[in-house]
């Protein structure tokens, strides 16, 4: 804990190099993850502002709401890949606040529940952390709501979510997490949030 506080008090942006606070700096935060127009429903990039976008008009998917900070490409695939593969779960800090600072200014409805989706044991060998709940209790925390990791859980092993195209990713995540049988009240009737880093 003293490591991520000092780590945090004084710390070099990994994207612009310029030290301040924080492991991507306010400057980089406004240069490339600058809110633009998304679909609410699963956070396509639009043109325009929308209440959806054609695909979800046409096919609603199973999630309400979908909260984006940014597309995925520089300098978010470098550091995401740092966070998930390259041992340097401290990202999480940067990435939680950058996630709770999105979910208020989308001025939803805030979720009961942050829940991790979560992670097949042998990728929590591999990786030593889970990422998913590194995120899910620190966006949490920064909403002032609960976050819970027993309430789902894996029930199959699924391939490398990084290794598919998007088709199969999605198809491999179908089944991918259910419920903790039996189904616990926490859960019954009530909004959640889904956290995932696939
Ligand atoms: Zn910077
Ligand atoms: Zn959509």
């Amino acid at each position: 804990m003293l490591s991520l506080l000092s780590a945090r008090a004084s710390s070099q942006c990994d994207v612009c190099r310029q030290w301040g606070r924080g492991r991507v700096c306010a400057d980089c935060v406004d240069r490339y993850a600058a809110p633009v127009p998304r679909c609410p429903r699963c956070a396509l990039r639009l043109p325009a502002p929308a209440p959806s976008c054609g695909r979800c008009l046409h096919e609603p998917p199973l999630q309400e709401h979908t909260v984006c900070v940014a597309d995925y490409g520089f300098p978010w695939d470098r550091l995401i890949a740092d966070f998930k593969f390259r041992g340097q779960p401290e990202l999480a800090i940067a990435f939680a606040e950058l996630m709770a600072g999105a979910v208020r200014a989308a001025a939803q409805a805030l979720p009961a529940l942050v829940l991790p989706v979560p992670l097949a044991p042998r990728r929590l060998a591999e990786r030593g952390y889970d990422q998913a709940w590194e995120l899910a209790r620190r966006v949490a925390r920064g909403l002032a709501l609960p976050a819970r990791a027993d309430l789902l859980r894996r029930p199959r092993d699924t391939a490398h979510q990084a290794d598919l195209p998007r088709a199969e990713r999605l198809a491999n995540l179908r089944h991918a997490f259910a419920v903790a049988a039996p189904a616990p009240a926490a859960l019954a009737g009530r909004r959640v949030a889904l956290v995932d880093t696939c």
